[in-house]
């Protein structure tokens, strides 16, 4: 008898779901529109009908479904299966594993999406070589998970491994968290974008106007690096500056955890070494004990926006 595996990415505009082999071949994908406006058993039905959908449109009997792995956001126990709280959806202590699992019949086991990344990378992708590693994932936010001895590390109840809210610039800029200074306000796509804007509207005559196509709406976490490449003054600093942000955060964690490797993700690590290059170096020069006394590897996420489904695959073979 065949033995399956889903994965599920559960995200606040859409689920997708990806059906593999026991030895973890992706063999299909589907996807389904979530809401905030759906109440809590509408979304689990939705979640349930998606994988009763790539079991059926696959020729996969449900019963042959050995495991579901879930990464979802919000505060998730995943030793009860429980997302403790998810502000967006306005959920708090909702067993949405067992719920789950009673409307496919097949065991859930949940995660939170970031930590479900890092597992993904750890198990699939760019951290598999890294038995303690850190995965950081550039975005509307920064996520991140931690990996330590070939585990993941999540707090109590989950809600640990939280660097985004790491406060690097007391005073700083407020936050989602309602503190002010985080990682995440410096060093996410979505930063990028503000100091990019911030840029235009200092110097008219910055190149970061022509990249972005002459409207401050149009910039995007690349227009810097493409005003930059292109010898940009003002996109240079933009860069430098949010490089140096992303270093800082990097060095406090590696300071902390001393990792083998870590890992970025995001749309923003598309730039390769442009990025990456630049970041070693001064992660390099800040480190408490430096890369010539332990080493340390910084290199990009392999998994792209897939990385969500295989972590949850990762835990769902565990
Ligand atoms: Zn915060």
């Amino acid at each position: 008898m065949a033995q399956y595996y889903i994965g599920i990415d559960f995200g606040g505009m859409s689920a997708k779901a990806g059906l593999f082999d026991a030895k973890a071949q992706l063999l299909a994908k589907d996807t389904v529109a979530t809401s905030k406006d759906d109440a809590y058993m509408t979304t689990v039905a939705k979640m349930g009908q998606l994988v009763k959908k790539l079991c059926a449109d696959n020729g996969v009997a449900l019963k042959d479904v050995k495991r579901v792995g879930l990464a979802s956001p919000g505060v998730i126990d995943g030793e009860n299966g429980v997302v403790v709280r998810w502000g967006n959806y306005h959920w708090e202590d909702r067993p949405l594993a067992k719920d789950l699992s009673s409307a496919i019949g097949i065991e859930v086991r949940i995660v939170n999406d970031a930590n479900a990344a890092a597992y993904g990378e750890y198990a699939f992708g760019a951290a598999k070589a890294y038995k303690n590693n850190i995965l950081i994932t550039l975005g509307t936010g920064v996520g991140s998970g931690i990996i330590i001895g070939g585990k993941l590390f999540e707090g109590t109840a989950g809600a640990g491994a939280e660097a985004g809210h790491m406060v690097i610039q007391v005073g700083g800029v407020p936050c989602g968290c309602g503190r002010r200074g985080c990682f995440e306000q410096y060093a996410s796509a979505s930063a990028l974008i503000r100091d990019t804007k911030r840029a235009m509207f200092e110097d008219k005559e910055s190149l970061l106007w022509k990249y972005a196509g002459g409207d401050p709406e149009k910039v995007d976490g690349k227009t810097a690096f493409d005003a930059a490449k292109a010898g940009d003054p003002a996109a240079q600093t933009v860069i430098k500056n949010y490089i140096m942000y992303l270093g800082e955060g990097i060095v406090n964690l590696v300071n902390i955890f001393r990792p083998e490797a870590v890992i970025v993700g995001g749309g923003v690590c598309n730039q390769g070494e442009y990025l990456l290059a630049p970041l070693r170096k001064y992660v390099a020069e800040k480190l408490y004990i430096g890369c010539d006394i332990v080493p340390l590897t910084i290199n990009r996420a392999a998994l792209g926006n897939d990385a969500g489904i295989y972590g949850a695959l990762a835990l769902a073979m565990d």
